[in-house]
């Protein structure tokens, strides 16, 4: 076989077309495309082979990413798929959606000078091209236990459980309140980042190694947390973080003033056709501020324009280096039209019985530090308005621990966030219940919610006095 350590010199990095700006704001397709074979096997020959790969140590569930990329460019395809699956419970979503450019591809040893490997890509075309080849994850070895885990929560988290269990022969049955599996990834995140179609494809693969799903149920509501522990061997809480954080400032109650993730989801439900007209928040020809800097922020500026909003104006209090979400979705708002400003601390949502503007002051970095980054200051006398009709709220989210934790003795840290031991993977404080995800670590991402629900799941094994068989 020919070497092809040297490929990088040769190659550049060619990432998947991404469609035109006219192509992307008129629909909510998704924006990049995919690899045809040859590319993605020459793109995967980049790959210097490092002996200590800081790809790997940088990828939150420590993808075998040398590894994989050699079984593609081999043409190996099942392979390489069972192999991205022996980690990930969730490649093709993490492909499409990880911050490559802060975790696996910055990481990469060629990112400097010759352009990181497009892991991100290939992991996405890995999987989805074998899946449409036909490959199945193989549990024809799997012996049950008839053990029973309850999982609420179908998000990353409760997902990547699931996947664990079943592979350890322990059944795993899933309740969520929405009627469709994925948490954020189908009712939060926009389609133009992930097509739901991508979930529902993941569902099938679930639902054939024997993952069970019960979904339209509320717990707490429907069925009470207490009957869920009282009839399984343990319960897995993944069941994210959704207080969304206030300004605290006058005006955020006035008519026209949307919460970032309830304006997500009525536009998801619109296209999915699950909303009713009423509930259906729809920006169009409207002047539209989105307040914050976030993922979150830049979805709700691209969903406007996509929505046919007459202007996106997006504010965050800090500089544009300091921009904390995705540097690519960032990149993305700002070629679809997205006007931003930068170092602008809202005051005061402005309007006489309905939205008519944002009372904005200019921000300098303070002395003192905060969470580690040196505290925003208004500067005095800079006030002014920006105009609009309609202003988008998106400052993130806190803990919104359930109320049975209490009941059943599961302690929160001052911030509401679940304690979990670090001697048996993520067991709380109530010896048969494991929790994982945002609802453990704040609001963070997909690929570290699917690491923690993949360890709860080995913590219940450990537990429950059962060998993991498969993965590693
Ligand atoms: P969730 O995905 O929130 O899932 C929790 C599930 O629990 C939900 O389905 C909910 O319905 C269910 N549930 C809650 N309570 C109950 C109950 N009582 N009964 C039944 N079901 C219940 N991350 C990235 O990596 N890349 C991105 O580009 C990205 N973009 C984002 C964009 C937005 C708008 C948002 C909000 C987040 C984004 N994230 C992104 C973050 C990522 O989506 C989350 O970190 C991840 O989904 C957390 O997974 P989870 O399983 O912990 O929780
Ligand atoms: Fe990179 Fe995310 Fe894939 Fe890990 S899961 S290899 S961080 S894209």
């Amino acid at each position: 076989m020919t070497d092809t350590t040297l490929n990088f010199l040769e190659l550049p990095r060619v990432d998947p077309a991404k469609l035109s700006v006219e192509e992307r704001v008129s629909s909510y397709r998704e924006i990049y495309g995919t690899y045809v074979p040859k590319e993605a096997s020459l793109q995967a020959s980049r790959c210097l082979a490092c002996g200590n790969p800081f790809c790997e140590w940088k990828c939150p569930v420590h993808n075998f990413i040398p590894n994989w990329l050699k079984l593609l460019e081999e043409g190996r395809l099942f392979e390489a798929a069972e192999l991205s699956h022996r980690t990930n419970s969730l490649p093709e979503v993490c492909g499409r959606i990880c911050p490559q450019d802060r975790l696996c591809e910055g990481a990469c040893t060629l990112n400097e000078q010759f352009g990181a490997v497009s892991i991100g890509s290939i992991e996405k075309y890995i999987t989805d091209e074998a899946l449409k080849a036909g490959w199945r994850p193989d549990l024809s070895e799997v012996k049950p236990t008839g053990r029973r885990v309850a999982i609420v929560g179908a998000g990353p988290a409760g997902l990547g459980c699931a996947d664990i269990l079943v592979r350890n022969g322990v059944s795993a049955i899933v309740y969520d309140r929405h009627p469709r599996i994925g948490g954020l990834l189908t009712f939060g995140i926009p389609p133009f980042k992930l097509e739901k179609s991508v979930v529902e494809t993941r569902r099938e693969i679930l639902e054939g190694m024997g993952v069970e799903f019960r979904l339209g149920v509320d717990v707490g509501r429907d069925i009470g947390f207490d009957e869920l522990v009282a009839s399984h061997d343990a319960v897995f809480m993944g069941t994210g973080t959704y207080r969304a954080v206030e300004g605290g400032f006058p005006g955020e109650r006035l008519p026209g003033v949307h919460p970032a993730l309830g304006y997500l989801i009525s536009n998801i439900n619109q296209q999915l056709g699950l909303a009713s007209a009423e509930d259906w928040v729809d920006l169009r020809g409207k002047r539209v501020v989105v307040l914050g800097g976030g993922d979150t922020a830049m979805d709700c500026n691209r969903t406007a324009l996509r929505q046919g909003a007459a202007s996106v104006t997006c504010t965050y209090r800090r500089a544009e280096a300091e921009l904390q979400g995705s540097r690519r979705d960032y990149k993305n708002s700002v070629e679809e039209g997205v006007q931003f400003v930068f170092n602008r601390q809202p005051l005061e949502i402005v309007g006489d019985g309905r939205v008519e503007g944002v009372r904005v002051a200019q921000t300098r970095l303070g002395s003192a530090m905060r969470r580690g980054r040196r505290v925003v200051e208004v500067v005095p006398g800079t006030d002014e308005i920006l105009p609009a009709d309609a202003v988008v709220i998106a400052f993130g989210f806190e803990a919104s621990p359930p109320a049975w934790c209490a009941e059943h003795g599961i302690e929160l840290h001052a911030d509401g966030r679940i304690k979990v031991s670090t001697s048996t993977p993520f067991q709380t404080t109530h010896p048969r219940v494991f929790a994982g995800g945002d609802m453990v670590r704040g609001s963070d991402l997909v690929v570290t919610a699917v690491f923690e629900g993949r360890e709860a799941a080995r913590g219940i094994l450990i537990s429950l006095g059962l060998h993991e068989i498969t993965p590693a």
